[in-house]
């Protein structure tokens, strides 16, 4: 990088207000601010799926800036999508989480020595029912403390989705390389569980969305990310720089 180039860098990082305006109109939906709002990107009428997801929400998940979990609450049927909050999880609390966990078609996504590969799963048809999908939303530390707190968890069947690697639009930093955000997750499942390609492509646009939105919007702009690559930051700490 010569001179120049590393002052008009340093410019344009200097421009950035330093406070963010006072107040900013909210969407009623997804309660971001209107300007990153990713409501548009959902589907226009709710997703055709034979499955459901249930996520056992661990309560610090809630206070991370970039949850995607509403992005499924906002794309799903109603009884196709359940989410519930707590650090320990009981049939006896809730009567959809009865069901789930009697249910011979529930599966859960947690890497157990046990897991196995979610492609090897009979595909839903119009012969049977859905799948329950489970998916524990918090860090990897908050996941294995759900898991560990729920002894009816311990007996549903575990699933793991070998997706192509890293997640492709994820901002915020995660456990691993390959740890996929709640949303993919559940996008991923969906898709290879009910055969449907196309389910997997809709339910990201909100994700997609929200990553060129924090591009485009956020205090670090394309050139700067440039140049904070160019330093060698490394990649998870620059998708941290943007959340
Ligand atoms: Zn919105």
């Amino acid at each position: 990088m010569d001179n120049d180039e590393f002052d008009g860098v340093f410019q344009e990082l200097s421009c950035i207000p330093a406070d963010p305006p006072a107040k900013r109109e909210q969407c009623y939906r997804c309660r971001r601010p209107k300007t990153v709002c990713w409501c548009p990107f959902l589907p226009r009428e709710p997703l055709d799926v034979k499955s459901s997801i249930i996520i056992l929400q661990h309560p610090g998940e809630e206070k991370r800036c970039l949850r995607t979990a509403p992005m499924l609450e906002h794309s799903l049927p109603k009884e196709n999508f359940l989410l519930l909050k707590g650090r320990r999880f009981s049939s006896a609390v809730n009567e959809r989480l009865k069901a789930v966990f009697s249910s011979p078609n529930t599966v859960l996504c947690y890497p157990g020595p046990e897991a196995v590969d979610i492609e090897t799963l009979p595909k839903v048809n119009e012969n049977n029912s859905g799948y329950n999908v489970i998916i524990l939303d918090g860090t990897w530390p908050q996941a294995k403390s759900l898991y560990a707190n729920c002894d009816e968890l311990k007996k549903i069947k575990q699933i793991q989705i070998n997706s192509d690697g890293a997640s492709e639009y994820v901002i915020r930093t995660q456990p691993t390389e390959k740890s996929l955000s709640t949303v993919e997750t559940a996008a991923l499942a969906l898709s290879i569980l009910e055969g449907k390609p196309d389910l997997k492509d809709a339910l990201l646009q909100p994700l997609k969305a929200l990553c060129s939105f924090q591009l485009a919007h956020g205090a670090v702009t394309h050139q700067s990310k440039e140049f904070l690559i160019r330093s060698g930051l490394h990649k998870s700490q620059i998708q941290y720089c943007l959340s």
